[in-house]
């Protein structure tokens, strides 16, 4: 990252994202200096060699250019990390990884790249891991160069130098797009919005607005906009200047668009694209294995806007997702077994996209519990119709099953448990399906760990 040369940066945490934040730095001719709250991060930042600063008083940023800090850290509530509040104290700006990942773009002094990517940006609160993961996929298998980074996986600034013509897929989560001082991709996808990390955004509105910093003004040469919450509705409409205005694509899951403008929606298992109320493309999703259910007939739409907008066309988008093999951890088949099937839904962290997974299956032995997050579950009953039976783990799994009032639960507390007795339970037809509607930190390091204990569980578990 060039435009620090010889000034001195401080990255707080030293994860992934701040390490690679640090090296970039350096690599630029800043002088580094590093914290991190936990002993593991700072054992990680001397054994790279980096300077450690105690930054908890405003005294630690003198001559200090700019904070950036990692999306983990809280910077306004529940409260702010004190050396995020000492930063504000000493008048030193407050970024984060993104931002100078865009800041560099905007200034075209960054050297890996000599020619402009252009750049998607996708948020939301589900599915935009898949959502990226797909574009990626079809711009690839479209021969077009792509690198995928961000949120899922990879840094923004360990990506590779850009090749002509290439496409950089960005998953952004709000605890990146709040604290980010630039924003400015070509394309930026929002699927959805429901109630998640609340804690961390003061509420809904909260949340909204530090997902809404990727549209601002100024921000992308287009939008795509999942317009079934008010929430989307209101954005769309906001950037919108007339009816045939195709800087925004509407996106929806359900409901048919096909009014004037640029609109992408699935219904019944079939994806249209209109332009101007007229039908321009459509593909039929039902026999796409890689792309189960109506949640994720969402994220297809999304990707093939996406795509749309970046100059393919809709039978090359469509034989692309034809071979998406899926992400793990998010509606994975395990192993289908004596005729049922172990399905790991393990990112299924919250009440949203726990109702998407039961509603894409039916006959479910259900695997769910954990360290619930606020908002109650009153959204998963509408369909406990689909589930058989529940098998409740977590710490707090008494608590949790109490609130499915009507379902059939028994309290499990450990995944070898529940996976034993549900695959004990399970006949022909039905379906295990691990979708916990809760954070795994009360049993788990990550929500992979917990999945990866489940595959384990499972491939172990004798019939
Ligand atoms: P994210 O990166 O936003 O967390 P993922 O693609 O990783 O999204 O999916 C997270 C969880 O949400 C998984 O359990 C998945 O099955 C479910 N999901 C995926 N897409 C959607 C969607 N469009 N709406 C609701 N839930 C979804």
């Amino acid at each position: 990252v060039q435009g620090f040369e010889g000034q001195t940066v401080a990255v707080l945490g030293m994860g992934r994202s701040g390490l690679a934040a640090a090296a970039a730095l350096q690599e630029g001719g800043a002088q580094v200096v590093v914290w991190d709250d936990g002993p593991a991060g700072r054992d990680a930042a001397a054994a790279a060699g980096y300077d450690l600063r105690d930054m908890t008083t405003t005294q630690s940023f003198d001559g200090v250019t700019a904070l950036i800090v990692s999306p983990g850290i809280p910077h306004l509530y529940p409260a702010p990390n004190p050396a995020i509040a000492a930063a504000w104290d000493a008048g030193v700006p407050v970024d984060n990884d993104i931002g100078l990942f865009f800041r560099s773009f905007a200034t075209a002094d960054w050297d890996r790249f000599d020619v402009t990517p252009r750049v998607v940006a996708v948020t939301g609160s589900n599915g935009k891991s898949t959502t990226a993961a797909l574009i990626h996929h079809i711009l690839i298998e479209n021969g077009r160069p792509s690198q995928l980074a961000g949120n899922i996986g990879r840094g923004v600034l360990d990506i590779d130098p850009a090749h002509d013509g290439e496409v950089i897929v960005l998953e952004l989560s709000s605890y990146q797009t709040d604290l980010a001082r630039a924003l400015t991709p070509d394309l930026a996808v929002l699927t959805n919005l429901s109630p998640d990390h609340l804690d961390r955004h003061a509420g809904l509105g909260g949340y909204f607005a530090a997902k809404r910093r990727l549209f601002a003004e100024g921000g992308p040469d287009r939008a795509l906009i999942g317009v079934d919450e008010a929430e989307g509705q209101y954005l769309a409409n906001q950037l919108i200047e007339g009816a045939d205005d195709d800087r925004v694509i509407r996106l929806s899951s359900g409901r048919k668009l096909d009014g004037p403008g640029w609109s992408v929606f699935a219904r019944k298992g079939f994806l249209s694209e209109y332009r101007k109320g007229r039908q321009v493309g459509s593909i039929d999703l039902r026999p796409i294995l890689g792309l189960p259910g109506a949640h994720n007939h969402q994220n297809a739409c999304a990707a093939y806007g996406a795509c749309r907008a970046l100059g393919l066309g809709p039978k090359g988008i469509e034989a692309a997702m034809k071979s998406y093999p899926g992400l793990p951890h998010r509606s994975q088949l395990v192993v289908e077994r004596d005729g049922v099937r172990f399905i790991n839904d393990s990112k299924a962290t919250n009440v949203d996209s726990t109702a998407k997974a039961l509603q894409a299956f039916s006959k479910i032995r259900w695997i769910c519990g954990g360290l619930q997050k606020d908002g109650g579950l009153d959204g998963l009953l509408p369909h406990l119709d689909h589930v058989v039976k529940a098998y409740v783990i977590g710490r707090e799994a008494e608590a949790f099953a109490r609130q499915l009032a009507g379902a059939d639960a028994e309290i499990c507390t450990t995944m070898d448990v529940a996976v034993a007795r549900a695959q004990a339970d399970a006949k022909p037809g039905e379906v295990v399906l691990l979708a916990p509607a809760a954070a795994s930190f009360d049993q788990y390091d990550s929500f992979e760990k917990r999945g990866d204990d489940f595959i384990n569980c499972v491939m172990n578990a004798t019939s």
